[in-house]
């Protein structure tokens, strides 16, 4: 319930796959595949999924945006492996965020994992290979499954291995996609071919040459298609020196990605900062890629023969200081320096006279480049709220001397691209809205940010009272979509035009398409995050791109809306009945049912910090951050390592401080009852008194896994054992405020972020460790049990704490009883919006279940016959059921 952007089965695979200019290269994870990792093959042949889903994971935690999944070997039954694996991995909440990639040569096995498929899938591949019937028939059913397809650059006469053919073969696809499938331009993905180079071959030496020119002729000629790759081929006439393999790829990488690739298969610890490529050995390998020498080839060989690694050194210093005064600013913008801040902003004033021509002069400057640096990959969130911090500084130094001159003058003018932004009604977590906030002020927009909770009414009102030029839209739960939509639908009410941009953690570019653009007529745009948000807003400042972005969007979401339509109809559901039959079941009597040490309530106040972050799972807080890789790999990462060290010195340095100045208080409240289940209810004996849990059941037809209900793993009434449920609410998000005012005082964004940020790091180490005290004192059903922290964060224990609002029970109502039995309120100091997002915000609760088959899994769409069954259990209208759980229904409303 804290990571924005995290652990959402709704997270359409989309908005990787709409990856044109506006964005940076999708990087394709592949250690799933048979052919490309010998050790996933072994797990894979030995029958060991498990530990193939951790490849999986390993691969999305470094930072994967993509899976690729491959089974084709001779002593593997491809189609059922496949179809085992996929659907192994959908139950992942955190995996099956990225969209699965399904990679095989053998027809049948794409169309068996097509089948089961939850989110937006990609087949990888088709071609010509087969003749134009071939080709057509498969491409209409990607398109039925809803999936996006890579089209190999190979037809009847082989593979195309020249620029010319390989457009030939492209431009042929790509018409008889668009024109006779009607397959959406947006969705095709060419692989024109990586071949090695550097083979002393001469038919070899343009391959790479053609690759890009190839790229760049698909870009500009075949519209919304995307281009990809396999790139470690282009290094295979130089295996086994690595060094020269990790300059190819990287060099290789920035003329692609030059050229309009949009995304390709790279193995990240083999690719070198191109930045840091040695000079000497940079010029030989693009000799090589770009065919500039004819013996360019032996000049790389001799090179590869006479240098080993190298070490690299760096030294500080401070000759900036001695350059003029703009060039100071910009120096200390960029390298997020405030400590000379003051002086040189006070330097500049006297040089330029007006206040306003420093903020429009070297300070924007200066922020430009950080813009920029920041837009190419080239610098790092912390370091752009850093910098952002600087100007802020520099900003309220000025500010004095601006009020003056606006006495004197009656104006000071200030940006004019005004974006207002808001969390929605009921909803309370902001990090990520800051976050966009701070990046697009740092590139000259004006931003009015009117928090979180925000009433529709005052959001409207005070868009159009300044004008605003966008209005963005935040939020993290699922009711908040609901609210979304309405503020889209007042908008066409009020005749506005003010584009809408829509972002935060439950929102998806599917949902925006269904669901919130219908209603508003202006342009309504899903932006992932925060480094989408310029692109997007600067074409929408632009009077003569807007036009052009509303089409887009408008068009683009109508086939959106049209695919899920027939997706959704091509699913095969259960029915409630049905799906019932086909629950998880359990051999109650031999179930070993532990009772609890101690029953009923228990509360823990104010519960020491110093204990609760040894459990921080640290590799959410770098994605909050919008570094990407797994921690503690990721502190010695080659290219976001030295970034990720100060910021985790940051992170600790201020943790001491929470724990020293109690700046942060942690509570927390559990219980242990009786409970039993009925049919998928679960009654509870809390004192005597019943209380009345309400889960819901997953109707997606299933090869052979059972139909999970979280009622399951509970003993029902009738096998007459006496079984148990636990409950759980903590927060470590207490007392915030106080510091958010103060950094807000100090224009301090960065400790801002930052505290938020551990706070909701401290929240989810609180119910680690709680539910390990649970397991092993409180509960002690398994008291010897012995795991390290990454054991515990890979939920190697027996048990599980399922949150309500989370895929397994996406209610959000059902926290109302829970709340009620923990007093949650009163004991821990955690209140509930009228959406039923926890405040304060670092907060987590939900269930604990101890059955040892017990296990996560995501509801997915159900029926109107469950939703009609769940509205009589709960004494709920059918209509009100319907609009709480939008996103979980199989059908539309
Ligand atoms: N270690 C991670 C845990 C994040 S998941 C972190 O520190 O961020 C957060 C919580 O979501 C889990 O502890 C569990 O309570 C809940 N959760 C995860 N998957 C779920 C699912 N499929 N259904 C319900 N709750 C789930």
């Amino acid at each position: 319930m804290i990571m924005e952007g995290e652990r959402h089965l709704e997270l359409s695979g989309l908005e990787v796959l709409r990856v044109s200019k506006e964005s940076n290269f999708v990087n394709i994870g592949e250690r799933t595949n048979v052919t490309g990792s010998r050790k996933f093959l072994n797990l894979i042949k030995e029958g060991d999924f498990e530990k193939g889903i951790e490849i999986a994971r390993e691969q999305v935690e470094g930072g994967a945006q993509i899976l690729d999944v491959n089974m084709d070997e001779a002593m593997i039954d491809g189609k059922e492996a496949m179809v085992t694996i996929l659907n192994l991995l959908a139950a992942e909440p955190d995996i099956a965020r990225i969209p699965f990639m399904i990679d095989s040569s053998k027809w049948e096995i794409i169309e068996a994992g097509l089948k089961c498929l939850q989110g937006k899938g990609i087949v990888n591949s088709i071609s010509l290979k087969g003749g134009e019937d071939e080709f057509l028939r498969q491409a209409k059913l990607v398109k039925k499954y809803g999936a996006a397809v890579v089209v190999m650059a190979f037809d009847e006469k082989g593979q195309a291995d020249t620029f010319e053919r390989r457009i030939e073969v492209c431009q042929r696809s790509y018409h008889l996609l668009t024109e006779t499938v009607g397959f959406p331009a947006w969705e095709i993905i060419f692989d024109p071919n990586i071949f090695p180079v550097g083979t002393g071959i001469d038919e070899h030496r343009r391959y790479a040459l053609d690759f890009f020119r190839a790229t760049e002729w698909i870009k500009q000629n075949l519209p919304y298609a995307l281009v990809s790759g396999g790139v470690s081929n282009v290094s295979f006439s130089f295996r086994g020196n690595n060094s020269v393999r990790e300059a190819m790829h990287s060099a290789f990488l920035y003329h692609a990605i030059k050229h309009g690739m949009d995304m390709g298969i790279v193995n990240p610890s083999m690719l070198e900062v191109y930045d840091e490529i040695p000079k000497e050995l940079l010029e030989l390998v693009e000799d090589v890629l770009l065919d500039r020498r004819d013996d360019s080839t032996e000049r790389l060989m001799e090179y590869a023969s006479r240098v080993k690694g190298e070490t690299k050194t760096r030294v500080e210093d401070l000759s900036w200081r001695e350059t003029d005064v703009a060039g100071r600013l910009s120096h200390a913008l960029v390298k997020g320096i405030g400590e000379y801040i003051e002086e040189d902003t006070e330097q500049a004033l006297k040089e330029l006279g007006k206040p306003l021509s420093v903020i429009e002069g070297p300070l924007m400057d200066g922020m430009n480049i950080v813009g920029d640096l920041f837009g190419s990959g080239k610098m790092f969130l912390p370091q752009v709220v850093k910098s952002a911090r600087v100007m802020k500084r520099a900003v309220a130094f000025l500010e004095p001397y601006m009020e003056l001159e606006k006495q004197q003058s009656g104006t000071a003018s200030q940006s004019d691209k005004k974006v207002l932004m808001a969390t929605v009604k009921g909803d309370v977590h902001d990090i990520g809205k800051n976050i966009v906030g701070i990046v697009l002020a740092c590139n000259n927009y004006q931003i009015i940010d009117l928090g979180v909770m925000v009433p529709m009414e005052k959001i409207l009102d005070e868009a159009q009272r300044i004008d605003a030029g966008i209005i963005g839209l935040s939020g993290l739960i699922t009711p908040s979509l609901d609210e979304m939509v309405n503020i889209a639908k007042e908008m066409e009410h009020r005749k506005m035009k003010t584009p809408l941009l829509i972002g935060g953690a439950t929102t998806s570019r599917i949902h925006t398409a269904v669901k919130i653009d219908p209603h508003y007529s202006g342009p309504v745009i899903h932006v992932l995050d925060a480094s989408k948000s310029v692109p997007v807003a600067s074409r929408l400042f632009s009077q003569t791109e807007r036009i052009n972005v509303l089409k887009q969007y408008k068009a683009e979401y109508e086939l959106m809306r049209e695919q899920h339509r027939d997706r959704i109809e091509a699913k095969e559901f259960l029915t409630l009945t049905q799906a019932r039959e086909n629950a998880f079941k359990s051999d109650w009597p031999s179930v070993h049912i532990q009772a609890p040490v101690k029953l009923g309530l228990q509360v823990l106040k104010d519960y020491p910090i110093r204990e609760i972050r040894q459990y921080i799972d640290w590799t959410p807080f770098f994605q909050t951050w919008m570094l990407r890789g797994k921690f503690p790999e990721i502190l010695k990462d080659d290219h976001v390592g030295e970034e990720a060290q100060k910021l985790y010195d940051d992170a600790n340095q201020m943790l001491d401080q929470i724990e020293r100045q109690k700046l942060l208080k942690a509570n927390a409240v559990f219980g242990i009852y009786k409970a039993n289940s009925k049919q998928d209810d679960v009654l509870m004996d809390v004192g005597g008194e019943e209380v009345r849990f309400h889960f819901l059941r997953q109707q997606g037809k299933k090869a052979s896994a059972p139909n999970f209900c979280l009622a399951d793993f509970i003993a029902p009434v009738e096998s007459g054992l006496t079984d148990y449920m636990g409950l759980f609410a903590v927060t470590a998000g207490l007392d915030i405020e106080r510091s958010i005012e103060l950094y807000r005082k100090e224009n301090d964004d960065y400790k801002e972020i930052m505290i938020k940020a551990l706070a909701d790091r401290l929240a989810e180490a609180f119910a680690e460790m709680l539910h390990r005290k649970v397991r092993t004192e409180y509960w002690a059903y398994d008291r010897n049990e012995d795991l390290s922290n990454e054991d515990m964060i890979h939920e190697k224990y027996r048990g599980i704490r399922p949150a309500p609002g989370y895929p397994a029970c996406p209610d959000h109502l059902e926290k109302d009883a829970l709340f009620k039995v923990l007093n949650a309120t009163e004991n821990a100091g955690i209140a509930l919006t009228e959406s039923r997002a926890m405040f304060p915000a670092s907060s987590v609760s939900g269930y604990y279940f101890a059955h040892p088959g017990s296990k996560y899994f995501g509801l997915g769409k159900i029926g109107k016959d469950q939703v009609e069954d769940y509205a009589g259990r709960k004494n709920m209208s059918v209509k009100e059921v319907e609009q709480w759980m939008e996103s979980n229904l199989a059908y539309s409303i």
